[in-house]
This record gives structure tokens, sequence and C-alpha cells, in this order.
């Protein structure tokens, strides 16, 4: 869209949000710089799981529902064009997902949600602990003893993030998006309701417009433009397994911990959730509860390795929405931040909505719930 060499976008932070943005406006036509303050992919994106819930587009009616139901679309058609442009498999596979409980509060909790799926016309389907075992014969164990509710979510998919943000990344490139690494912003110069500038340790960067998707450290930036958020750092420990082969194919859900099988044998388990400001050190309780967990349901991994345990820093929110709009009072800067658990998954139509917004489109979700300054 421009010719000189100010880009017509700057992007601030390069997660999976930012990395999305920056695809979905240079797929676009549009020139964009992008930094990140360390290097791109290595905060919360690379720690989370890479869970994608089923939702449906054609029955999803309020907004969050609506923004997970388009980006559980377009994962589909991203993962293909990322291989075709950059030769990575982003691991998304539609695997489906079991969802457990052994308690009776966590029974009734199934049920409701559940309830909730089948309102949205989400395939699910109640099973017996032995059908449970049928699915999945990892389960063989837990279902003779503990397991009083299974449902299985056909649509339940994953993602290797790791491998998600490396193809974004390259496929950024490969369509000329500029990406400054170790290049923190600092501080946003403003004149007449628009951004001109943000300083950074790398010198003055200037652009058309502005977003700022700098994950859990946003508010920190959008304190400057005069908007408080209430994003909070909350952090989310994860251990890994690695077994010869896949104990099992499903995403297997409990409450809100999980285990999630890659293909080369890994298991992930996760995970945490916890106030300690931007602290991602793990614990050993944190850790040992997950162990705990993946052993009683697994058997298989009370001999396998642990491999390594890490933690991350999910952008919270006050509300548990995410940020997605123009900052008040300016009219080139904008915002995408605070997806919670829900990042890697509703990345894609963050980024969609917003090129839509910045451009001067109508996005196709509503995004009143969304708007940045929200109190
Ligand atoms: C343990 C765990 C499990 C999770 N599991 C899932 C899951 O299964 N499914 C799912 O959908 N989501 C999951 N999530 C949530 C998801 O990872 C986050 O919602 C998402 O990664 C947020 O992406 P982001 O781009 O906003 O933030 P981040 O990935 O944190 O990226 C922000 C970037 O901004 C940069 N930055 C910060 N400040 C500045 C600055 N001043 N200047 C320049 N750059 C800056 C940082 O260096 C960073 O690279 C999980 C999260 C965790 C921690």
């Amino acid at each position: 869209m421009s010719v000189s060499s100010v880009p017509d976008c700057l992007v601030v932070g390069g997660g999976v949000v930012g990395l999305s943005l920056a695809y979905e406006l240079a797929v676009h036509g549009a020139s964009v710089q992008l930094i990140d303050r360390r290097t791109t992919g290595r905060e919360a994106s690379w720690a989370g799981a890479g869970i994608l819930p089923p939702a449906n587009l054609r029955t999803a009616i309020d907004p969050l529902d609506r923004l997970r139901a388009l980006s559980h679309q377009l994962h589909r058609e991203w993962a293909v064009r990322l291989l075709e442009e950059t030769g990575i498999d982003n691991g998304y596979r539609e695997c489906g997902g079991l969802y457990l409980a052994r308690s009776a509060g966590e029974v009734a909790a199934l049920h409701a949600f559940a309830e909730m799926l089948r309102d949205i016309e989400i395939d699910i389907e109640r099973l017996s602990p032995a059908e449970a075992a049928e699915l999945e014969p990892a389960l063989s164990e837990v279902a003779n003893g503990s397991l009083k509710a299974a449902y299985s979510l056909p649509g339940e998919a994953q993602l290797r993030n790791p491998d998600h943000l490396q193809a974004l990344r390259l496929a950024c490139e490969g369509r000329g998006v500029k990406i400054l690494v170790n290049c923190e912003a600092k501080q946003f110069e403003c004149s007449n309701g628009r951004v001109t500038a943000v300083q950074t340790c790398a010198g003055e960067l200037s652009a058309g417009r502005y977003c700022v998707t700098s994950g859990a450290w946003t508010q920190m930036l959008l304190m400057q433009l005069g908007v408080s958020t209430g994003i909070i750092p909350i952090r989310g420990q994860m251990v890994m397994f690695r077994c010869g082969t896949p104990p099992f194919r499903r995403v297997l859900n409990e409450g809100p911990r999980y285990l999630v099988p890659r293909d080369d044998g890994r298991v992930l388990v996760g995970s945490t959730e916890e106030e300690v400001g931007f602290d991602k050190s793990t614990t050993e309780q944190g850790v040992g509860e997950l162990v705990d967990l993946a052993r009683q349901l697994i058997p298989a991994l009370r001999d396998a390795p642990i491999e390594k345990s890490w933690a991350g820093l999910r952008p919270g929110s006050f509300d548990s929405f995410p940020y997605i709009g123009r900052v008040p009072g300016l009219d080139n800067a904008f915002a995408a931040a605070g997806h919670y658990r829900s990042g890697l998954h509703m990345a894609p139509a963050t980024a969609v909505v917003l090129r839509e917004l910045m451009f001067g489109a109508k996005p196709q979700v509503d995004l009143t719930p969304f708007r940045v300054g929200r109190g």
C-alpha cells in the first residue's frame, strides 16, 4: 500500500498475535515492520499447549464465540498456506478431544459445559467409561476406577505452537515483513490525536499505523497512551514427557488441566493458573501436581522420562475478554492483547478483524465487547 520507506504498519510484539497480524497485513499488501524486545515467539505463545477447542461459525452468536469460530475455520486454511509458503508443518491436527470427570463437582461442570456446546450445535457425544477406554485404551485403568463421566469432542484440534510460530515468522519474512529483534518499544510520541513515532532501544521508528501486541506486557505500553487495560500476567506451568510412541491420540481434558499427545511421542501436561507477577519460574508444587495428574490418568507415563518443564505468562484480562480495537483518542493506534488461555486459538481471527479495522473495513466480528479502554 505504501511506496515510502515508512511502513504502513508497525506491530509492537512478536508473539502469535503480533506475527499473525503482521502476516495478515502483508498478505493484503501492507508494508509492515514488527519489533520484539527479545526474539519473536518465545513468550506465552511458545509456552502454550496449542489446543484448539471446537467451534461452530454457523451458530455462534456472541462476539467471543464468533471470534473463536472464525479462528477455528482459519486455522485449517492457515496450516495449509503456511506449509505451502514455508515448508513447515505447524502440527495442526484434527485429533479430537476427550473431556473427563472424576469428582462430583467436575461431573456437574462437565454436563453443564456439554449442554452449552449442544446449544451451539457443536458435535459432542457422551461416553460411558468403557466407551472412553475403547476410544483411548490408555484410559482403561482410570475407566475401571475413578472415571465418572466422559465426553468426546471430535472437532477439537491442536497445533504445535513452536513450529507454528516459526512458520508464521518465515511466512512474514517471505512476504516482506521487516522483523527487528532485541528492539523494545519504550515510549510513544503523539501529536494531534495520532501516534507519530515510537522510541525504541534501536532508535525512533515511525509508521502509518501502530498496533500493540505485547501480550502480558501490554498494560505498560498502553498506559503511555492514556489507557488502562487491566491486563495482568497469569503464570502457567507445563511438563513434557517423552514416550517412544504416542500413548493416546486425543487431547485429554480434566477441569482446567489437560494432556496433549504430539505425533513424535511427546506428551505435554498443563497447566497451572497463578498470579505471581512476571515470574516465569516453575515450582516443585506446580510441576508435581501436573506429573501426578498425568500418571494417574495414563499408566504409560509412570515410567516415561520427563524431558522438560517450563512456565509462560498468559495475558489475562479482568473480564476474560481480549482487547481488540482502536486506542481511544488516537486515530492510528490499535491494540490486540489479553487473550488469556486462548491466544493461540484466537490469533488468526484477531488478525483478520484488526486488519479490517485498521484499513477502514467493517470488522466481520462485532468488536464492542473487546474495546480497548473498557473498565
Ligand atoms: C502454559 C500455557 C498454556 C497455554 N495453552 C494454550 C492453548 O492450549 N491454546 C491457546 O489458544 N492458548 C494457550 N495459551 C495462551 C496463549 O499462549 C496466549 O494467549 C498467547 O500466546 C498470547 O499471545 P501474545 O502474542 O498476545 O503474547 P506473547 O506470546 O507473550 O507475545 C508478546 C510479545 O511481545 C513482546 N514484547 C513485550 N513488550 C514489548 C515491548 N515493549 N516492545 C517490543 N516487544 C515487546 C514479548 O517479547 C513477546 O514476544 C497458553 C498459555 C500458557 C502460558
